[in-house]
């Protein structure tokens, strides 16, 4: 177990006050464990680095050195500059539309129709929509078949086009199918591929021009650290996205990629992935992370 970044910087406090000389310096090395238990979370470094230096000016404006708990108020400091920097509350899908269309955006594997399903069947049993789920990754025949059997066990009909290979036209279709058929929230899937590539851009880029969705969303696993932040990057360039879902927190990251993420891309995460089951989907909350995040 990790000693949490509470303990650490009482007791690194602790320590310098029994020297009875607290100075500029003593903070600096606290901040140095700020910095390693980001790092050890999986934040990016440079992020890390700017992090701490804002941390250090707000401690020392606060002036934390004459505090009677100069550990607890670094602490507080720290925690209330994550909540910050991940956008301070939650922030709610946009499905004012009629029908609302959402399009997933992200790399193959990084769990964009796991979610699909989980998101229809939240705004189904939660939230009194009827949403069609689209299938339009036009390259993978079992992709459509996974959508297929989430569908129907969340009662959910699910949109696909054999024999299409045009996803655009697939997207375009399946709106018209909902208006036709009394849909409120249409939830496209789109394809994805191990690494980015143009071809896989343009082909996303055009799907979002042509359906004008309320929501374009960014799936990212949140256990591959460091890259999550490139990918999200390079998405974000690209489609201008809307907000972030972040799966796999069930695993043993502590959940770094969601402070890059946002510091990165600006914008704002929404949801959190938390197994394979359809239930395992949080909303997103910033304090809740930050708490993860300094372990
Ligand atoms: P896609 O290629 O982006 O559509 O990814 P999939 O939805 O097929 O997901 C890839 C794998 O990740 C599957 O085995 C999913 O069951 C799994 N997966 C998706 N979301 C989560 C999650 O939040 N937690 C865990 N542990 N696994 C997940």
């Amino acid at each position: 177990m990790f000693e949490n970044l509470s303990e650490r910087l009482e007791k690194s406090f602790k320590i310098l006050k029994g020297q009875g000389k607290i100075t500029e310096i003593n903070v600096a090395e606290t901040l140095k464990e700020v910095r390693r238990s980001l790092l050890d979370a999986d934040v990016n470094y440079k992020i890390a680095k700017e992090f701490t230096n804002t941390v250090k000016e707000k401690a020392l404006g606060m002036n934390v050195l004459t505090a009677v708990k100069p550990g607890q108020m670094m602490v507080k400091i720290v925690h209330d500059e994550l909540i910050q920097l991940m956008g301070g509350t939650h922030v709610d899908i946009n499905i004012k539309g009629n029908p609302a269309v959402i399009l997933m955006s992200g790399l193959q594997g990084s769990g964009k129709t796991t979610f699909s399903g989980k998101l229809a069947n939240l705004l189904k049993t939660k939230r009194g929509k009827h949403p069609l789920l689209v299938a339009c990754d036009v390259y993978r025949p079992a992709a459509i078949e996974q959508l297929k059997v989430l569908g129907e066990q969340i009662g959910v009909p699910v949109y696909s086009e054999e024999g299409n290979n045009d996803p655009v036209k697939i997207a375009l279709n399946a709106v018209k199918e909902a208006r036709a058929t009394g849909k409120d929230v249409v939830i496209v899937d789109t394809a994805g591929r191990l690494a980015i590539d143009e071809q896989m851009m343009n082909e996303i880029a055009a799907i979002k021009k042509a359906i004008d969705p309320e929501e374009t969303l960014f799936v990212v696993d949140a256990m591959t650290g460091q890259d999550a932040v490139n990918t999200a990057k390079e998405f974000n360039d690209r489609l201008n996205f809307d907000g972030v879902i972040l799966t796999k927190l069930d695993g043993d990251t502590r959940g770094g990629a969601a402070l890059s993420i946002r510091t990165v891309v600006s914008k704002p995460i929404k949801f959190v992935g938390t197994g394979e089951k359809l239930e395992a989907l949080d909303v997103f909350h910033p304090e809740r992370m930050a708490d993860r995040i300094l372990g």
